[in-house]
Formats: C-alpha cells, sequence, structure tokens
C-alpha cells in the first residue's frame, strides 16, 4: 500500500482534482491520501490557508470578516460544483462563518478547515473514506506527536481495501481542541499516516518534479536530484529549501520507509 499527499498547489481547483484522481487510478496500491488546503490557482492568487489566518485575524480586531470568508466559501463551491458532487459543504460553511462570526472558533480550528474541506470533496470526489485527522493525530499536551497513540488510532480506523482521504496539518489536543503544525504541516501527516500504516512507500506529490539541485523562483530550470538520503534531505530542508516540511523525514525514515518526491503537473517523471 502507497501514501500519497497532495499540496495545495494539486488541490487548487476541480483542473487539479481530475489531475489528482488520474494519479491514483493509475495505481491501485494508492490507497491513502493525505491532502492540503487549496493553494494558488495563478500567481497573485490567495491561499487558502491564509485567507483563514486573515479571517481570524479580521474577527479579532472587530473587523467584518464577510468579504474574506465568501472569497473561501467559493473557492470549496466551485469544486464542487465543477466536480459535479454529490455532497453539499454549503450549510458547514454557513455554520462555519456564523460560529465564527460569534467568536466561538480558535485560530487553529478555523485554519485547519482549509484541509478539512479539501479531504471531505476529495472523498466525495474519489468515492472513498474520509477520515479525519482529529480521529487519530494526537498531541501531548507538550505539542509533540504521540506516535504510538497516533499509529495505533489510525490503524483502527481504516477499512481493508478501502482507499481514505484525510486531511493534513492538524490534529487533537488530548482535551479533543484542535491542535496544527507549522506551516507547510501536511507533509509530517502524510509521514505519519505512512509511518502508521507501515506504507511501501511515502509519495508526496507537489508543483515540481523532486528536489532541484536550486530553489527554481531564483534558479531557471534546476535539474532535479534522482536520489537523496534522509540525512541529505533533512540537512536541505533545515537550510532552507522549502519543498518539504523538516518535520516530515523523521517517522518513515524510522520505518524504513522511502519517500518519493513527485509532480502532479508531470505524473511520468520519476522525482527525487
Ligand atoms: P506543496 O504545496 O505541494 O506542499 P510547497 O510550495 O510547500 O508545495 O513546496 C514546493 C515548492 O518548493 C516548489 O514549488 C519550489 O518553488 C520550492 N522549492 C524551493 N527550493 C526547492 C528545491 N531545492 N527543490 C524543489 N523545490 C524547491
Ligand atoms: N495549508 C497549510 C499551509 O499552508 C499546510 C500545508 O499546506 O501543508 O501551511
Ligand atoms: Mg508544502
Amino acid at each position: 500500500m502507497k501514501v500519497t499527499k497532495f499540496g495545495g498547489s494539486s488541490m487548487a481547483d476541480a483542473g487539479q482534482y481530475r489531475k489528482v484522481r488520474d494519479i491514483l487510478l493509475a495505481d491501485p496500491d494508492r490507497k491513502v491520501v493525505v491532502v492540503s488546503a487549496a493553494g494558488k490557482r495563478f500567481s497573485g492568487d490567495h491561499k487558502l490557508t491564509d485567507l483563514l489566518y486573515l479571517c481570524y485575524s479580521h474577527v479579532k480586531y472587530g473587523v467584518d470578516c464577510s468579504p474574506i470568508f465568501d472569497m473561501i466559501t467559493s473557492r470549496y463551491l466551485d469544486i464542487q460544483k465543477d466536480l459535479n458532487l454529490n455532497l453539499d459543504l454549503a450549510p458547514e460553511l454557513e455554520d462555519l462563518k456564523k460560529r465564527v462570526a460569534a467568536k466561538q472558533v480558535s485560530r487553529e480550528e478555523l485554519v485547519s478547515r482549509g484541509e478539512y474541506f479539501s479531504a471531505k470533496l476529495m472523498a466525495s470526489y474519489l468515492g472513498f473514506r474520509f477520515i479525519d485527522a482529529a480521529d487519530w493525530v494526537c498531541f501531548d499536551m507538550d505539542g509533540k506527536v504521540n506516535l504510538e497513540k497516533s499509529y495505533a488510532a489510525l490503524q483502527g480506523l481504516m477499512t481493508p481495501g478501502m482507499g481514505a482521504v484525510i486531511p493534513g496539518f492538524y490534529g487533537a489536543m488530548p482535551d479533543g481542541a484542535i491542535h496544527t503544525f507549522s506551516r507547510g504541516g501536511s507533509d509530517i501527516t502524510g509521514s505519519l499516516a505512512a509511518a502508521a500504516l507501515d506504507a511501501e512507500v511515502y509519495e508526496n506529490w507537489t508543483d515540481v518534479s523532486g528536489i532541484l539541485m536550486a530553489d527554481p523562483r531564483i534558479v531557471d530550470d534546476p535539474l532535479s536530484i534522482p536520489e537523496v538520503t534522509y540525512d541529505e534531505l533533512r540537512e536541505l530542508s533545515y537550510s532552507g529549501a522549502q519543498v518539504l516540511h523538516e518535520g516530515t523525514i523523521f517517522p518513515v525514515r524510522e520505518k524504513n520507509i522511502p519517500l518519493n518526491i513527485r509532480n502532479t503537473n508531470d505524473p511520468d517523471h520519476p522525482g527525487t
């Protein structure tokens, strides 16, 4: 079984959801899918997670967040409509908007909803089960993931033979409150799922064909590196190559699970 994670750009619109489905259909071992919130569709566009943080700040300082919340709502309802899904997220989004305006939603719960709604839509599109990250990613009081408890919980939630979609980026504190990783943390959720389920490989699907020899936003067309060791990868992420969250490596490394970084927009490229 393979665990796959799709980043924000792979979840940005209905066209990207179709690419994700094609990738999954191409290999029936790709049974577990961890997703990010919708990312940018084009340069100058907004990441859903950024809009959610902005929404929280508006409410905190007493400014009406309706215009921003409506942008969030329409991003998700557009995907739902384009893909002709049976699921209707409108009532849940409406309810969230009311609770946010009434200051009933914590910052972490609010920003986690980007991944939550992505996963709901993707599960409906694929006909996979939705497994909430809050039901298995368990944080201890010190904010560290309790690996043993989390792995056992995910193992217990899986239905053999059935695909599952899991929202990245968050889990739950011992009292049930939503707690998030730092930015880019959906990579960690994917790694935890791979370790919990003893996956054959953890595939991290993004918008570049693996680890590149330079940051492509600075250098034009850098070559991709076919293979790196976990040590080299950790070194690279600590020193700022922002392709993977630095917390991704530990769970898969500990279980000797290979990590394959791939490009959703160029699925035939073997990546790193
Ligand atoms: P995702 O949304 O899929 O998690 P990220 O934006 O977090 O994707 O990470 C992928 C981005 O990392 C690439 O689009 C690229 O701009 C950037 N990046 C920076 N340095 C590197 C590198 N050395 N190799 C690959 N990508 C890099
Ligand atoms: N959506 C979150 C962020 O923008 C987590 C992630 O994409 O990995 O940081
Ligand atoms: Mg990322």
